[in-house]
């Protein structure tokens, strides 16, 4: 029995994200249609370089029988087009052991579980199962209910099965009311499975949220606001002739006016920039105190020098005192921590003792040396 927070081993590194400050996003057709539908998207799809993954449903779990229901293992010899010529990484939907099986043999990058697969166990241990001892990637979309430990469930039998690279996708639910949605995207959901999972990345699936174009933006536009990584958008070349989920596809120009008219996480990218100059600030700093650092060992080398040459003793406390109280008090003045300061020049000081002590101790010695 898994406890409340789960205990998951994830990869060091996911390839679910673009690596950047932006959100990663994957976009491409609801369903596998045709060669020509899946290549006509990607080619426009790949013009924005925004989007580096490339989805298409190839087995549609649909609520009613009688719909379009997928073309099946040939699409993925389109996917693999797909691949092949626009570079984009590629996932698809798997729901048992025979959609992972196919989905491997033709070498798709990404899989994920839909919604209606999460919602049950047996489901998801047998897709488990079936990527045991497979370096895969695997997102996992909300159960179609609101049910939190279901999802988190569904992400502890990937990763036991030995899946270390997994993400979320967050795609709304069903509940009494959804509207204005197709899918309630209950926000306050992002921040309870960020809390349970912070190191999961997290996916925002607007379209399945919105169920309809119009509404894409402001969807997108608060999920990234609640700090989501990516969005997963359904892009079809066509929306109009669409075989499933035409009214919440955008064509490729709708995506890049989208993505577009989004607020890429400003946040985020200013944090990252600002960041960056405090660190660069940083790095300045450190190379002048190295460097006067090494002016001062220089200068305690050529003390040293000189008395050797003089016969003095390297150690001369008076001096010391005068030299700890003035930098101590100068030091305090700026409001830097005493102790803190204390603790350097000690440092300082005794480097700069072993330094006068190497040269004087060298041949030819003018006289011996005095240590206190
Ligand atoms: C889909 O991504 O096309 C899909 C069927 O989504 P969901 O599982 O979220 O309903
Ligand atoms: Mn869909």
């Amino acid at each position: 029995m898994s406890s409340n927070k789960p205990n998951l081993k994830l990869a060091a590194k996911t390839k679910l994200l673009n690596g950047g400050p932006l959100p990663t996003v994957i976009a491409g057709p609801c369903s596998a249609e045709s060669e020509e539908q899946m290549l006509q998207t990607a080619r426009e799809i790949r013009k924005d370089k925004r989007v580096t993954v490339f989805r298409a449903g190839i087995w549609k779990p649909r609520t009613r029988p009688g719909m379009f229901e997928g073309i099946g293992t040939v699409g993925l010899e389109w996917l693999k087009t797909v691949k092949q010529e626009t570079g984009l990484l590629t996932a698809v939907e798997v729901a048992n052991t025979q959609h992972v099986e196919e989905a491997l043999k033709h070498g798709v990058d990404i899989l994920w579980i839909g919604a209606r697969t999460t919602v049950n166990p047996f489901s998801v241990q047998e897709v488990a199962d079936a990527l045991r001892g497979v370096d895969i990637p695997v997102m996992v979309k909300n159960p179609v209910n609101p049910d939190i430990q279901l999802w988190v469930g569904a992400l502890e039998r990937l990763n036991l099965a030995g899946i270390t690279d997994l993400g979320l996708i967050h795609r709304g639910f069903s509940t009494p009311n959804n509207k204005p949605y197709r899918n309630h995207p209950k926000w306050e959901t992002i921040q309870e499975i960020r809390s349970l999972v912070p190191e999961v990345p997290l996916f925002c699936d607007p379209s399945h949220i919105a169920g309809r174009r119009d509404l894409l933006q402001p969807v997108s536009q608060q999920a990234l606001h609640l700090g989501v990584d990516g969005l997963m958008i359904e892009t079809h070349i066509n929306p109009a002739v669409a075989l499933s989920d035409a009214s919440q596809q955008v064509t490729p120009e709708g995506l890049d006016n989208l993505l577009t008219s989004l607020d890429l996480e400003p946040e985020r990218v200013a944090v990252a920039e600002q960041l960056q100059e405090f660190r660069n600030l940083i790095d300045k700093l450190d190379n002048e105190l190295i460097n006067i650092l090494f002016l001062r060992s220089d200068i305690s080398k050529r003390i040293g020098e000189y008395k050797k040459a003089s016969a003095l003793d390297i150690y001369q406390a008076g001096r010391w005192v005068e030299v700890l109280q003035n930098r101590l008090k100068v030091a305090t003045d700026t409001g830097l921590d005493e102790t803190f300061v204390r603790a350097i020049f000690d440092a300082i000081h005794r480097h700069s003792i072993g330094i006068q002590n190497e040269v004087m101790s060298s041949a030819p010695a003018a006289t011996s040396v005095m240590e206190k």
